[in-house]
């Protein structure tokens, strides 16, 4: 749900203008895990699960939060992942919970890229739907295509609580981390993923130029012509920011909805999950650049921090 913030130094790519024909796949409130990790219909699956009016919105403390938490975990665990809940209060004093899952990489001194987006919305029937089952579902798809790999760097999957009364879950875990937050060389955050058509761009802000992510951001991009890709830009008011603070590079993957943002409209039925699921890739190709890369991007974090200087 950020506020973005501009900045003069953005270097956006020409809007491209697509004309592709919306997924005709049907749906299903089951996921079909056998379908690629990146299959639109199976992503699209994931959001209608986590955004059924049964959940009501997923508000933090309530039974849908819990109930959305469930659905992430049995996901992770039918991955191998073994998700741990970090359970922790919200400023109202509900309980809620981050969910954490590692793949461990092969290089324990080679640092730890974390994938995160935020499990929470607004409840009462706001269900959430872009903001944020898409980006939740974005993580699944990139877990589902990651598991079973060995990588050089540990991969942490990560669903945050309570983002929405002010990011609390991901400053809960930067003050109370359960790994070694001085290696991590990378935070990726997924959050509104769902509304591409919109504008017809993915911003993937965070890219500053001297930022290694950056680079590899542009080779990945090549491989996905369909996606307009914005490269630049400051975010602010999402889980990037307790990382950022800390000195860890991020790119956060979000696309624009002036329609259905924080309104009752922003439902399953609205999403762009053709798109989504090639930003889901996009990123998820990203992760496996960073998380395989013979560059010593600790180094690259304590010489430049978050925004490249
Ligand atoms: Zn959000």
């Amino acid at each position: 749900m950020p506020l973005v913030r501009w900045y003069r130094d953005m270097r956006w790519p020409l809007v491209l203008v697509l004309a592709l024909a919306p997924s005709a796949h049907a749906e299903s409130k089951v996921p079909d895990h056998e379908a690629s990790p990146y299959d639109a219909a199976a992503v699209k699956a994931q959001v209608a699960a986590l955004a059924d009016p049964a959940l009501d919105g997923r508000a933090s403390g309530s039974e849908g939060d819990a109930a959305g938490r469930a659905l992430i975990r049995a996901r992770l665990d039918a991955l191998g992942l073994s998700p741990k809940e970090q359970a922790f209060d919200d400023d109202a004093g509900h309980a809620t919970a981050n969910i954490l899952a590692t793949l461990p990489g092969s290089d324990a001194d080679a640092g730890i890229v974390i994938v995160g987006a935020h499990h929470d919305h607004l409840g009462h029937k706001h269900l959430g739907a872009n903001d944020n089952a898409s980006g939740v579902a974005a993580m699944l798809a990139i877990a589902d295509a990651l598991h079973g790999t060995q990588p050089r760097r540990t991969i942490v999957f990560a669903a945050w609580g309570a983002e929405e009364r002010g990011e609390e879950g991901s400053a809960y875990f930067v003050k109370h981390p359960t790994i070694d937050l001085d290696h991590v060389v990378e935070y990726i955050n997924l959050d509104m993923v769902g509304s591409y058509s919109a504008r017809g761009w993915v911003a993937a802000m965070g890219t500053f130029k001297k930022l290694p992510a950056t680079a590899m951001l542009e080779a990945g991009k090549k491989a996905f012509p369909r996606l307009s890709v914005g490269i630049g830009g400051r975010a602010e008011r999402s889980d990037h920011e307790a990382f950022c603070e800390q000195g860890v590079p991020y790119v956060f993957f979000w696309t624009p909805d002036d329609r259905c943002y924080h309104e009752t409209c922003d439902t399953t039925d609205k999403l762009d999950a053709a798109h989504m699921a090639q930003i889901a890739a996009l990123a998820g190709d990203l992760v496996s650049r960073l998380a395989n890369s013979k560059q010593d991007l600790l180094a690259s974090r304590a010489k430049l921090g978050c925004f490249g200087r």
